[in-house]
Formats: C-alpha cells, structure tokens, sequence
C-alpha cells in the first residue's frame, strides 16, 4: 500500500514540474513515507530525520515531510522530535502534498495535515476525513511497467488488538467499482499486464452501485475482460471472508491467480481470541479444506505473529503444527511488537523476553522455509508460465542486464505467484512465457526457458526461441 502510495504523490509532484533525485542532499523537498505497522519501522524513520538535523544549513529552502502511517499516528511529536520537519501528512491527506510543500517553501510554516482520530466523530465524519486517494499513476514509480496496485479498499474495521491500521488508516470504505475498473482500463492502457488489487481486508470488499451489491467476486468478474490485462491478483484476504463465490470466481476466471495471501497469526485459540481475529483455529482450518477443494493447488500464503501477550511453549508449537499442516507456499513472520494506542498495548503484558520472540521467530522461519523448500522441488522437471518481469536484481547489481544485453538472468512469477529465475532476452519482459523448472530453494524456482518446435515449410523441425 505504501509503494502505492508513493507513486501516486510522486506523480502529483510531477505534475506540478518536480523530477525524482537519487541524491538527497541535491533534494529540494524530501518527503518520508513511513510505517508504524511495527517500532523498528518508526526507529528508522526517526534516526533518518536524526540524520537530516543540519541539511537545511545547505539548503535553507529545503522542506522536509513525513507523510502516511506515522504522521497520522504521531502527529504533532513529530515536530517535537525532529523540529527541522515542515510538514507531517497522513494517510487521508496525500492530496494536499504539492500545496504544502509549495506553502511550507513559500511562508516557512510549519503544517499538520491529518485525519480525525476514530473516536473523534461520528463514524461517517471520520471516515471523510480519510479520503481515498488515487487520481494519478505515475508508470515510472512502478515495481515493473506491467504490474500496477489498485487499491478498492481504504482502513480497516476488524480492529485485532495488536494493530494500529484502524488508527492509522481510519474507517473500511470500499471504492465504486466503476471507478476501480476504470483505473483498470488505464493501466491496461499504460501497458500494465499484471493488477494487484489491494485492501486490508480485500476479500471484505462490499458497495452498491446501480442498485447492484458487488463483492470481490463480482468486482473480479467485471474487471476480468478488460483488454491487455493478463493477471488479477489480490491482497490481503481475511479468514472469515473467505467465501465460496470468491473462490469459485478463482476457480472459473482465467486470469485471476491461484494466489492467496490469508494470514493466520496464530494456531493456538487462546492466542486467536487474545488478538481478536474474529476465528478459531478449526474455521481456519476449513476455509483450507474449502480452498483446496474449490481451487485445487492453489498457493496459499500466511502471516504469523510470534510471542504475542502470554504466547506459551504450547501456543508456539500450535502455529508450528498449523504450519506444518497447511503447508503455507511462505510465511511472513513477525515478532510482536506493542504499538501504543492498540487494546493489546492498552490491557495486555508485552511478557515474551525478547530472546524467545527471536528464537521463535528464527524455528519458525526454518520449518517454513523447509516446506517452501519441499514443496517447490515438486516444480523441478515441470513446465511453468511465467509472466515476466524484467533482469533480476543480481543482473540489475552486476551491470550484465545493461545497454542492449541479448541475454542475462530475468526473473518472473507463475500463476500462483512463486518467483522464477531464468537466462533470457530482457525485451521478453511484460510477457508470458514457459519455462522448465530445473532447480530450486526455498524463495525461488530456477529454470530455462522452453523453446518450441515448429514444423517448416520443408518438413524439417527448427526451433524457436521463446
Ligand atoms: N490487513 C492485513 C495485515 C496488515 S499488517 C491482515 O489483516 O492480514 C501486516 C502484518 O503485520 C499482519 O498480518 C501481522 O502479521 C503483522 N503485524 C501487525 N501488527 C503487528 C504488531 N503489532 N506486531 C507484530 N506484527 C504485527
Ligand atoms: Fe490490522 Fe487486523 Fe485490520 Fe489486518 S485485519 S489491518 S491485522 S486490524
């Protein structure tokens, strides 16, 4: 959401005559986005401000900004602990970066620009005061020309103890969905192949427009069609929302992926009913069931918090066991980090030395990486598609991908979102191509690309480069 978020004010700034620097200190404006998901996010952004304590003695017209997440969260303590910040911007607010920034140069004042707290009116003020935010897409800010994020969701209701997005980014409200295909369209237009829709809880997606009540499924149908798109995905899906239209609407249309991102955060229903999630260990376990019986080999992918509040020896084992279990294609795993103003915070001992969070934290990543590993060394000898791309980092790091290479290592997804390396023409980037799976770890498939053979006019068999 943040990478979104930044293309779309970095496309504003464009707009009004500003050019992205590699250099900060040739910056004339330097705006952070930042996260509160977790401390150490905000620590860096506070040792980063730290470290820009004297860059206006250089460059007296400089305007420095926090914007998304934090600013919402912490507001006017940014400018106490960093009084050298000209603007501190919320998530609700990134509309209104060019004008301050062109006020903060103009007059030196100093602004806030943040949403009401969610106790601060009634739901409805609250929720305008967060406005969505997606008028311009900027293609260069991409992660890759053809993949872009859509967002059809803003905030979060579901208010599990442990986080701060129902704070940071206010009330669930979903987008029309004729907006959201439109913006669809242009991407398609833009040369975008890959759309990533994205909301807290995506798979929550509800609005009513012409009298129809669309859900994800609906909304995947009628934006299925739009030419030049290859692949839909979404991200990140509730457990309990995970319906049965949903997946059938996975199952039946073609360029949405077999990739589902459905964090469990724990095993252990202690653990579950202590974070609010709303579902026990069982109905996670049958939205499994659901999801393997609707959409056979599907990849699904999790997140888990460990040494959350109380979080036994038992507790832990549990989410091994659920891990072993459902064999996740990854984990994202997090220690817990207590974040001010949330009910766990508030009610709840932060009592998991830190010493058992990392060693939880480290067992944890050693059996999910084992499976991840297991489980892509089934791909090894098989064929798969694989929407590319671009060069891979490493190429990107060595320099072999520049100038008019003919060859060198790109790396692309499948269908169900596992990432593949492979030699090729970097011109094949934005394409689907097959690719034979030869070798493997646990992040990363490795292959060659599959040359076809056609029969020639003469009979004879010429191959023919992917
Ligand atoms: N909306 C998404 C998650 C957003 S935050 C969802 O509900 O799945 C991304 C992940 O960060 C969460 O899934 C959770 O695993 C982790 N997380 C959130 N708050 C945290 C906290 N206080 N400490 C540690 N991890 C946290
Ligand atoms: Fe946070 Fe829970 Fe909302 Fe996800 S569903 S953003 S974890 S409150």
């Amino acid at each position: 959401m943040n990478v979104l978020d930044s293309e779309l004010v970095v496309g504003a700034l464009r707009n009004e005559g500003y050019e992205l620097t590699d250099d900060i200190k040739q910056a004339d404006t330097v705006l952070f986005n930042t996260c509160s998901v977790r401390e150490h996010a905000e620590h860096k952004i506070y040792s980063q401000l730290g470290r820009m304590k004297f860059s206006k003695r250089y460059r007296p017209n400089q305007v420095i900004g926090v914007m998304g997440c934090m600013a919402q969260k912490d507001q006017k303590k940014i400018f106490e602990r960093a009084p050298h910040v000209d603007i501190v911007v919320g998530t609700g607010q990134l509309g209104e970066i060019p004008e301050l920034v062109d006020q903060a140069r103009s007059n030196r004042r100093r602004s806030l620009a943040v949403s009401l707290g969610r106790r601060d009116g009634s739901r409805n003020q609250v929720a305008q005061s967060f406005e969505s935010y997606d008028p311009l897409r900027d293609p260069e800010m991409r992660p890759s020309p053809f993949q872009a994020y859509v967002r059809i969701m803003i905030g979060c209701d579901k208010f599990c103890t442990y986080c701060v997005v129902p704070t940071t980014r206010g009330p669930e409200q979903s987008r029309p969905p004729s907006h959201i295909a439109s913006e669809v369209r242009t991407l398609a237009g833009q040369g975008v192949k890959e759309v990533t829709l994205l909301g807290q809880t995506v798979n929550s997606y509800k609005h009513t427009e012409d009298g129809q009540l669309y859900r994800l499924s609906e909304l995947l149908e009628l934006i299925h069609d739009t030419d030049g798109i290859e692949r839909i995905k979404f991200v990140t899906n509730y457990p309990r929302d995970m319906t049965v239209d949903l997946l059938e609407a996975v199952r039946d249309l073609k360029k949405v992926s077999r990739y589902l991102h459905v964090p469990a955060q724990s095993g252990c229903n202690e653990m579950l009913k202590a974070m609010k999630r709303g579902y026990t260990v069982e109905e996670y376990r049958e939205m499994m069931e659901r999801i393997n019986s609707i959409v056979p080999r599907a990849a699904v992918s999790s997140d888990f918090i460990v040494g959350f509040c109380g979080e036994t020896d038992e507790a832990f084992e549990k989410s091994m066991d659920l891990i072993r279990e459902c064999r996740f294609k990854n984990s994202f795993i997090f220690k817990y980090s207590a974040r001010p103003g949330t009910k766990a915070d508030d009610m709840m001992p932060d009592d998991i030395p830190e010493d058992v969070k990392r060693e939880r934290n480290n067992r944890m990543l050693d059996l999910q990486n084992m499976i991840s590993e297991e489980d892509n060394a089934e791909f090894i000898g098989e064929q798969v598609e694989v929407l590319v791309e671009g060069p891979s980092k490493q190429a990107i790091k060595s320099g072999e991908a520049d100038g008019d290479a003919l060859k060198t290592q790109l790396v692309g997804r499948t269908d169900c979102d596992r990432i593949v390396v492979f030699e090729g023409n970097p011109r094949l980037a934005g394409s689907l191509t097959n690719v034979e799976v030869h070798d493997c770890t646990a992040t990363t498939l490795i292959g060659s690309i599959v040359t076809r053979e056609v029969q020639h006019g003469s009979g004879e068999l010429l191959p023919i480069l992917s």
